[in-house]
């Protein structure tokens, strides 16, 4: 069964963007010094940092450029890891990679910038609320440390996350200034152009559907062609399949389901009125951002799927209301979905073998910075730079026990975050 998405990427993100790309499909036989598989953000950014080293690169994607997660985003540009705190990260992972996480947003907002892409980006910042008295102390050390980290940060009273949201109803937070959001299909459609124009070779319909040694080469093939690379980068995310054995078993592929209300109007400049990206200290993430037009974006994960289509905007719909009572009987007309790609430690993982193969899984859901900083050290990875020099170690792949029950069980745990949410558990 195909790993890639079957459905189209955000039909909203879609209407809205001004940025467009199309490029050819693979029908013939060909090499290049490096492949790169999979057209999200991730393999774009590993594209061009491939091309910038002076090789020549080719990047297959399945179906369309941002058909996955990169193209049904929130659009939340958010330059911290999901979990891991800021010390923790220096301490068990090291400074350099403190410093990529660091630097995500600002990598985002460079290439939005060098190739002049029209996604909406809004440097507005990111705002963390608090739910409660004691994660409203852990945001306080939250924006301490990662201001250590170099990052513009402000920790927030209750009085000053009213103020920004523009509702009561959270204890205190904290604002990541370098942060913001943008329409991520839009974001990676520019990007595809700017990489291309680089000259990175794209090809769309492409699945790679084969990866063999082939002498010091890769051969990769797909349904009309093949690519022979001495390097091949795996950027599929959520969507791997089985590529490289046991990386699909790896991760966990969890649904998120995005929704919107119609634009607010006036309504619109009340919430949210310095435009911030906004997603609060619950595990069950409650999160949301304004468009262009004055929609409010939002989503959630299901425990149960079943007429996600129906259930899903009037959960959210109801979660906005208890923040916004103006909200409570707004239409949510929008509705789309697309797959996270998690990991158990919550952490990004990188994998590479000595003969020129990488791939990083792992966003956990705070991939837009994170999946343009990754690019640089997924191509110095894949060309062979010692590990030392890395700034993630890449690990064995390590394949999840009862992986196929995990798979399809996981969102059965919202129930217990939502129990550990309300008691304020750590
Ligand atoms: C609903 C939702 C909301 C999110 N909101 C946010 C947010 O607000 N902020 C944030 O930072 N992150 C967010 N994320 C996470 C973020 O979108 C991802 O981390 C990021 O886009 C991942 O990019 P990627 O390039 O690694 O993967 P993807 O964008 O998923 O790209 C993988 C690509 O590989 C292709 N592919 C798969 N198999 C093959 C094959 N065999 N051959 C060729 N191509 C193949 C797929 O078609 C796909 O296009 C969200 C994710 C989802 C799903």
């Amino acid at each position: 069964m195909p790993s890639w998405p079957d459905t189209p990427p955000s039909p909203l993100w879609q209407r809205l963007s001004r940025e467009s790309f199309t490029a050819p499909k693979l029908t013939e036989a060909t090499r290049a010094d490096a492949v790169v598989v999979g057209g999200g953000i991730t393999g774009l950014s590993t594209a061009l940092s491939l091309r910038e080293r002076g090789l020549s690169v080719i990047l297959l994607e399945a179906v369309t450029i941002g058909a996955g997660a990169s193209g049904r985003a929130n659009g939340q540009v958010i330059g911290t890891l999901t979990r891991m705190p800021p010390d923790q990260i220096r301490e068990k992972i090291g400074q350099p990679f403190l410093d990529l996480v660091a630097g995500s947003a600002d990598r985002l907002f460079a290439l939005v910038e060098r190739f002049n892409i029209d996604c909406d980006a809004r440097r507005s910042g990111w705002l963390q609320p608090a739910h409660s008295a004691g994660r409203a102390k852990r945001a306080a050390g939250l924006a301490a440390g990662w201001a250590r980290a170099g990052a513009d940060t402000q920790a927030l009273s209750r009085e000053d996350v009213t103020d920004l949201i523009g509702a009561p109803g959270y204890q205190g937070g904290w604002l990541h200034r370098g942060g913001g959001h943008i329409n991520p299909y839009a974001f990676t459609l520019g990007l595809a152009r700017g990489v291309a124009g680089e000259g990175v070779q794209i090809f769309e319909h492409s699945p790679a559907l084969g990866l063999q040694r082939a002498g010091e080469d890769w051969r990769v093939t797909t349904p009309e062609g093949e690519v022979r690379a001495r390097y091949v980068v795996l950027a599929t995310a959520a969507h791997t399949g089985d590529l490289w054995p046991g990386l699909a078993q790896s991760l966990v592929p969890v649904t998120s389901y995005q929704t919107a209300t119609a634009p607010l109007g006036a309504l619109a400049d009340q919430i949210l009125p310095g435009d911030q990206a906004f997603s609060d200290t619950r595990q069950d993430l409650r999160y949301m951002r304004k468009d262009r037009e004055g929609r409010l974006v939002s989503g959630a994960a299901l425990a149960v799927q079943i007429g996600a289509k129906f259930r899903l905007p009037r959960a959210v719909r109801r979660r906005l209301g208890e923040l916004f009572p103006a909200l409570s009987k707004a239409q949510m007309p929008e509705f789309w979905g697309g797959r996270i790609g998690m990991t158990t430690d919550r952490l990004p993982h990188l994998h590479r073998t000595d003969d020129g193969l990488a791939a990083f899984v792992g966003c956990n859901g705070r991939g837009l910075g994170l999946c343009c900083a990754m690019g640089p050290l997924l191509a110095d990875a894949v060309t062979g730079l010692p590990e030392e020099d890395l700034a993630l170690k890449p690990q064995p792949i390590r394949r999840l026990p009862l992986h196929f029950f995990v798979k399809r069980f996981a969102r059965m745990i919202l129930p217990w975050l939502r129990w550990q949410d309300s008691r304020e558990v750590k």
